[in-house]
């Protein structure tokens, strides 16, 4: 009799838990497995090649970029060797110019790693960090300049989640790169999202992970579970798919790490500054940006010496494996329930002007596992979907007597087991 009743509330646990946390992956088991101490290693030795000025020495294989990039090749390449398949690895590069390569072209030479999906590999999300890095002196190339956190960290949450996210089919693709020249105007990133255009790649998530390990302000405040995401809407537009794809990954945080506050804003980076994301951005993909908490200038972009006591310099002491494992898990809970989750509805278009009625319309998606919509609904000054209206699986959908003038309306797919897609809205350009 106490077994049988013990076996109701262990199933109707298991029937409320596979509701609220159904995925095509364990999404627990896998940021359980993220490891900050190997993150940290992966800081240090990013550190030791002395610089990795995107300038700087290709042919050493102790010292510059080139035996940076090296290493971090075969690291990616006994990754792909242990996951079944799953994952391969590629250099991609591209010929880039800015004010700081002189406007001489140089080549940008990426790692990219890419975990196949199962039943949608065409559909893309991608994460990166920069290995590339600078001292004060952003043209010398000589000069030690260890760019720990800047963007070294990156790279380390960039390798772990290739080491950890390729032991599991997911049903979309997951791109993982480490790219170069972000220092000197975001050309590697721009060469990527240059292929991502030429080679219609169907990107529907990008996170660039930079200046992702410090725990500690230039005040000395301490934030060790705050991740900043950074998400701009395009010009003269209404909602854009950055701004939902950063809700979305902050909705997943809320479901899967209670602990971390997901931060959310909404600007494209920090005021007057740039990231690896603005290129994907500038090109319409849904693209944001991950950073910690409060940065301390004096260990970013500093060339190392100590002036009056105080010690600058971006050295790896300054960084946290505990809160590098924080943003993996961010970035993980995002990528792999995006990628377990059908496609975002396309084409979304509303028809309510000048009527009270109000008619979404989309195309219909074709996930296998695809169970229907949701209308989503929310006040245009709040955060959050506050309502949502399954719709069931049409195309279509009207809401009697509801004006769309006062709120915001979207709507997201939902497949088979309960896992729903970013939203889109329909376009709204100023007349
Ligand atoms: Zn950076």
């Amino acid at each position: 009799m106490f077994g049988m009743r013990r076996l109701l509330i262990a199933s109707a646990l298991f029937l409320f838990t596979a509701t609220l946390h159904a995925q095509c992956a364990d999404v627990a088991a896998i940021t359980g497995q993220l490891d900050g101490a190997r993150m940290k290693q992966t800081v240090e030795k990013l550190v030791s090649f002395g610089t990795r000025h995107t300038l700087s020495d290709t042919t050493s294989p102790t010292r510059g970029i080139g035996a940076a990039r090296k290493w971090i090749f075969d690291e990616m390449t006994r990754i792909a060797a242990a996951s079944g398949g799953r994952m391969t690895v590629a250099y991609q590069s591209s010929m880039q110019k800015s004010v700081r390569t002189k406007n001489e072209p140089v080549e940008m030479i990426n790692v990219v790693a890419t975990i196949r999906g199962t039943t949608d590999p065409d559909r893309i999300y991608i994460a990166t960090g920069h290995y590339d890095s600078i001292n004060s002196d952003n043209s010398n190339a000589t000069l030690d300049a260890p760019g720990a956190d800047d963007d070294a960290s990156g790279v380390a949450v960039i390798l772990e989640l290739a080491r950890v996210l390729s032991q599991h089919p997911l049903e979309a693709t997951v791109m993982l790169a480490a790219v170069q020249g972000e220092e000197q105007g975001l050309l590697g990133s721009r060469g990527l999202a240059e292929e991502a255009v030429a080679k219609k790649w169907n990107v529907e998530g990008m996170i660039t992970n930079d200046i992702v390990g410090g725990a500690v302000g230039g005040e000395g405040d301490v934030d060790n579970h705050t991740v900043r995401i950074f998400s701009a809407n395009p010009k003269g537009a209404g909602e854009g798919s950055a701004r939902h794809w950063a809700r979305f990954v902050r909705d997943g945080a809320r479901v899967w790490l209670p602990h971390v506050n997901a931060r959310l804003i909404y600007r494209l980076d920090r005021f007057g500054r740039g990231g690896d994301h603005t290129p994907f951005f500038e090109k319409g993909f849904p693209a944001i940006r991950f950073s910690e908490a409060n940065e301390d200038y004096k260990h970013e972009h500093q060339t190392v010496r100590v002036e009056n006591g105080v010690q600058y310099g971006d050295l790896p002491q300054f960084v946290s494996p505990d809160y590098m494992r924080v943003v993996a898990s961010v970035n993980a809970v995002a990528l792999v329930t995006a990628a377990c989750a059908p496609a975002a509805p396309r084409n979304v278009k509303a028809s309510g002007a000048v009527t009270n009625d109000t008619t979404l319309s989309w195309d219909m998606g074709t996930d296998a596992d695809l169970a229907g919509y949701e209308i989503v609904v929310r006040e245009t000054t709040s955060d959050d979907w506050e309502k949502v209206i399954p719709a069931g699986k049409v195309s279509r959908y009207t809401l009697k007597d509801f004006t769309i003038d006062n709120v915001f309306m979207g709507v997201r797919a939902i497949d088979r087991d309960g896992n729903r897609s970013p939203v889109r809205t329909p376009e709204e350009r100023l007349p």
